[in-house]
């Protein structure tokens, strides 16, 4: 163990990993990141691993467009050992009367930076499909598909009852543990260490950093400390005397076998905007509803259960957070018995074919990790009021499509070079200001699935 670093990174998830390697990129030299656990083996290996600009956020528009950028250029110097592809994400009503405000809200986002709206009609327009694999060459922006022969000409899974079907373009998945590899991997080669190691104080001195000292009772000379302790970030800024305004919230996710082939291999990530009840018989509809613990599955559940089609084998993962569980990390995160149920149920509203598992569910796989978020839902991204401390968290539901955008920015940050435009949105020191805390209040589209 080093008496002595440039730079500490606390936490080797996919941000302290992305952080490492662009300070090595930008010439630091002599960067340690440490972790009590092993790399990228707490929240960054439960994701779904999926990627997207379309956010209506502008700020964050911007900042996934360039991580995305920063990961296809990586991909492309590297041979894509991280299988980035460029499915998109395709979010699908049976409502027509949600495809005004569908419309609305897609031209607000492509106008803010995402790309074009393309609106297709009939079999005969220049509707695109994505390819299985690759990213390159594809458009951007999003194409609307209107009318269920149209949208089940191209997506033949879903249920006849779909009305309109948004296509966003610049989106995709990738393996989330093979971009941190590649990350670490190739900083390894520029002067990033990784040790095991518990940070359990952060010494200052005059209002700087000064060091950090791990739970051997080891101390570590350093003049740049960055936390990226992912559901920990609160934790450690509580070390330099910070209440950082974050929280944590439960997520789970299931994977299934799909032997009957519910949802076809070569799908995007499809996403259900409707709200719905369960389908269930009438006879078990009647018992639920009369048991008060149960009835709750009878009622309306929100929109937004998504699957997409994992690996090349059989399986597919499906989210659906019906229910929001703000939580202080516990390991290992409890697991909701049910969940793996009601995501397939309410998913077969989208996808009929998940009926054939209704009675007879296939072995699920069920995991979880926690959402790490401010109020609005951006990260942080930058320096604190301890000279030489900085941070990169809060990266909610969005920290491996994020990853690389924020630690290029938070290097920038470090290092004195040019800032991008959107950087002071990320900043810990935004919440000085009256004006940005009073818009908190009406900020109700965070973009997070
Ligand atoms: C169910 C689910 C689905 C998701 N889907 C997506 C998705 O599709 N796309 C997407 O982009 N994102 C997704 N995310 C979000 C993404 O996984 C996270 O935003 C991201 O992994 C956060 O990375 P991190 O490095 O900040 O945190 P982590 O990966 O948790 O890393 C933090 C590290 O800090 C270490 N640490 C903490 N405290 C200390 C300490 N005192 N000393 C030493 N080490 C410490 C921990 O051991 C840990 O290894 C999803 C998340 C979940 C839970």
């Amino acid at each position: 163990m080093p008496k002595t670093a440039e730079v500490v990174i606390c936490g080797a998830g996919i941000a302290g990993i992305s952080a490492a390697y662009y300070l090595s990129q930008a010439g630091v030299e002599d960067i340690l990141l440490l972790d009590e656990r092993p790399p990228l083996s707490l929240t960054s290996d439960r994701s779904t691993e999926c990627y997207r600009n379309w956010w209506p956020d502008p700020e964050m528009l911007a900042l996934m467009n360039r991580s995305i950028d920063l990961m296809e250029k990586l991909a492309d110097e590297t041979g894509n050992p991280f299988h980035m592809n460029r499915r998109g994400y395709l979010y699908v009503t049976a409502d027509p009367g949600r495809i005004p405000a569908m419309i609305e809200r897609a031209k607000r986002i492509s106008n803010r930076g995402a790309g074009p709206l393309r609106v297709h009609t009939s079999e005969a327009s220049a509707y695109q499909p994505a390819p299985v694999e690759g990213f390159h060459d594809q458009p951007v922006g999003a194409d609307l598909l209107l009318g269920s022969a149209l949208i089940r000409k191209h997506f033949p899974c879903l249920t006849e009852q779909a009305a309109a079907a948004l296509h966003v373009r610049r989106a995709g998945w990738l393996s989330a543990q093979q971009l941190g590899m590649t990350l670490l991997e190739t900083g390894r080669r520029h002067g990033v260490r990784f040790e095991a190691g518990r940070v359990t104080g952060v010494e200052t001195e005059g209002g700087r950093v000064r060091g950090v000292r791990l739970g051997t009772g080891k101390a570590i000379h350093t003049r740049i400390f960055i936390n990226a302790a992912g559901p920990f970030l609160k934790d450690v800024g509580a070390l330099l005397g910070l209440d950082l305004p974050v929280f944590t919230e439960l997520h789970l996710k299931v994977a299934f076998n799909d032997p009957l082939g519910a949802v076809e291999r070569d799908a995007p990530l499809l996403i259900w905007e409707d709200p719905q009840s369960l389908p269930w018989e009438p006879d078990e509809r009647a018992a639920l509803a009369e048991d008060p613990e149960t009835r709750w599955l009878t009622m309306p559940f929100p929109a937004g259960a998504h699957t997409r089609p994992e690996g090349s084998g059989q399986s597919i993962l499906l989210l659906w957070e019906y229910q929001t569980k703000p939580m202080s990390p516990v390991w290992p995160p409890p697991l909701d018995g049910l969940y793996p149920e009601i995501a397939l149920r309410g998913m077969s509203a989208m996808i009929p074919a998940l009926r054939g598992y209704f009675g007879r569910l296939p072995r699920p796989q069920l995991d979880g990790g926690y959402y790490t978020r401010t109020r609005e839902n951006r990260p942080l991204v930058g320096g604190t009021p301890v000279e030489g401390a900085y941070l990169i968290g809060a990266l909610s539901g969005y920290g491996i499509m994020a990853a690389c955008g924020a630690g290029s920015l938070l290097a920038a940050q470090v290092t004195g070079r040019n800032l991008p435009a959107y950087a002071g949105a990320f900043e810990l020191r935004r919440y000085e200001d009256p004006a940005y805390v009073q818009q908190l209040e009406h900020w109700d589209d965070s973009g997070q699935l």
